[in-house]
């Protein structure tokens, strides 16, 4: 239904500039708010769309008298503002909500879980762009499906979706849901409850119906005792490493099986551009989306092999005098630091360190006293990673600065082995975001 009332977005990043766009289009009487300040071109996008706008502060009375509101994933709950809007009762949506009231016939994919999103819905992305498919990949990986839908509306999107996108989603049905695997993170936002976190990443299934698809991780206990308790009546479609499924990806004596309808493939995991267990789990995930979409094996087959990783994870920067350097710097908690030295062959010195989000560093303690040389730690507050670690290593030493941090981890370094940016946390102390953190880190790698 348009409702053409008063349109109120709370937050100007790409998300709430672009569901603002998008709102504006679609006749909406749109007025975005935002608490700090706006980076440049958002503010030009909105002058250029005639959408009115403030920052720096919230005209509260404004807000409070919207007809429904489009509130950005990065807004909490315990935001007084959000707790005035939901004790007076109006209608709150995530801007993918917003995208999907107008998305038209169009498909989305749309893919989350706690680790591996990005990789995956870029996978899978480049596997429809091999198979030659209209498609556009937006969502949290950076570009608004909003703001997509508005200015270049495709057949099909493949949509990276976070749990806070999910919070307030109404009618939002992917028509291939892919749910990758749930450990604890952003428990902060979710009352420090696990089961909070888990109801809302299930949420990504919660309008799904007969002719829709949900592919997800079969190995995930988190995952598959939430199953229990449900009902589905969806086509499920999961994936392994441990057990063959009749309906779904599996990987046994290192070949991955993929059967959907009729279509079967199979490929060797060595011939997958991506490396590791976990890339073997978004590999699968990728697999069988791509294989509902109806794209022949031969596509999947090339595409799989051709795929070039993200900066940031996992990503090779340089060897320095025998020392392999490498940027993780998109893990962000404890499960991705995991699957970081997991997929290390090499003894490491650790960069570890930034915001802790409620970390459980047991989790790790087994791999990092396996193949942990050196910790060193990069942020304002070490305290928790010293009292986790000092038993199980040596040397863990406090660094404020990547450049710091890499000068340190390259001195304890001894040839054959490696410097691993996995930091289990997020930027925000040092740094903007992960991306600049990464940034840093190779910087300060190449001045070595
Ligand atoms: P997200 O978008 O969910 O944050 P990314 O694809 O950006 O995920 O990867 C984030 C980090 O998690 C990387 O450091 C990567 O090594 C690790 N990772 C990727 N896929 C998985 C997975 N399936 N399970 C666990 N960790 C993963």
């Amino acid at each position: 239904p348009l409702r053409a009332g008063g349109l109120i977005v709370l937050g100007g990043g790409e998300s709430g500039v672009g569901a603002a766009i998008l709102g504006k289009q679609k006749g909406y009487n749109v007025f975005l708010s935002d608490g700090g300040s706006l980076k440049e071109s958002y503010k030009q996008e909105l002058l250029a769309n005639n959408i009115e706008f403030e920052e720096g502060g919230h005209t509260e009375e404004k807000i409070l008298s919207a007809d429904e509101i489009v509130k950005s994933p990065g807004i909490p709950e315990k935001n007084e503002l959000v707790k005035k809007i939901r004790a007076k009762g109006i209608p709150v949506i995530s801007e993918i909500e917003l995208a999907y009231r107008f998305k038209g016939d169009s498909k989305i994919v749309a893919i989350t879980g706690s680790n591996g999103k990005s990789t995956t819905t870029s996978l899978i992305y480049h596997i429809c762009k091999v198979a030659g498919l209209d498609a556009a990949l937006v969502g949290n990986i950076g570009y608004s499906f909003a703001k997509q839908v508005a200015e270049d509306p495709k057949p099909l999107y493949v949509a990276e979706i976070s749990s806070f996108q999910l919070d307030d989603i109404k009618e939002f049905r992917p028509d291939v849901s892919v749910l990758l695997n749930i450990t604890e993170d952003h428990l902060d936002r979710y009352e420090y409850k696990f089961e909070n976190y888990i109801n809302s990443k299930f949420k990504i299934i919660e309008n799904q119906t007969e002719d829709d698809y949900f592919i997800y991780n079969l190995d995930d206990e988190v995952i598959t005792k939430k199953l229990e308790t449900l009902t589905l009546h969806i086509n499920q479609l999961p994936f392994s490493m441990k057990q063959e499924v009749k309906k779904g990806a599996y990987i046994k004596a290192d070949q991955m099986m993929l059967k959907i309808q009729e279509e079967r493939v199979s490929m060797s995991i060595y011939d997958f551009a991506l490396k590791g267990i976990h890339n073997q789990h978004n590999t699968m995930a990728a697999g069988i989306a791509a294989s509902t979409l109806g794209i022949r094996k031969e596509k999947i087959r090339e595409a799989v092999k051709t795929f070039e990783s993200l900066e940031h994870r996992m990503e090779y920067v340089a060897t320095v005098r025998g020392v392999d350097f490498i940027n993780d710097s998109k893990a962000t908690n404890v499960n991705s630091t995991w699957y970081a030295l997991e997929s290390l062959k090499k003894p490491a010195v650790l960069i570890l360190g930034g915001v802790d989000k409620g970390n459980d560093y047991s989790f790790i303690e087994d791999l990092v006293k396996d193949r942990v040389k050196a910790i060193v730690c990069m942020g304002l507050d070490n305290k928790k990673i010293h009292a986790a670690f000092k038993d199980v290593v040596k040397t863990i030493v406090d660094t404020q600065s990547a450049h710091d941090a890499v000068t340190t981890a390259f001195n304890l370094a001894s040839k054959g082995e490696a410097v691993l940016l996995s930091p289990a946390c997020a930027s925000f102390d040092l740094f903007k975001n992960y991306e600049e953190r990464g940034k840093k880190f190779k910087e300060a790698v190449k001045e070595l």
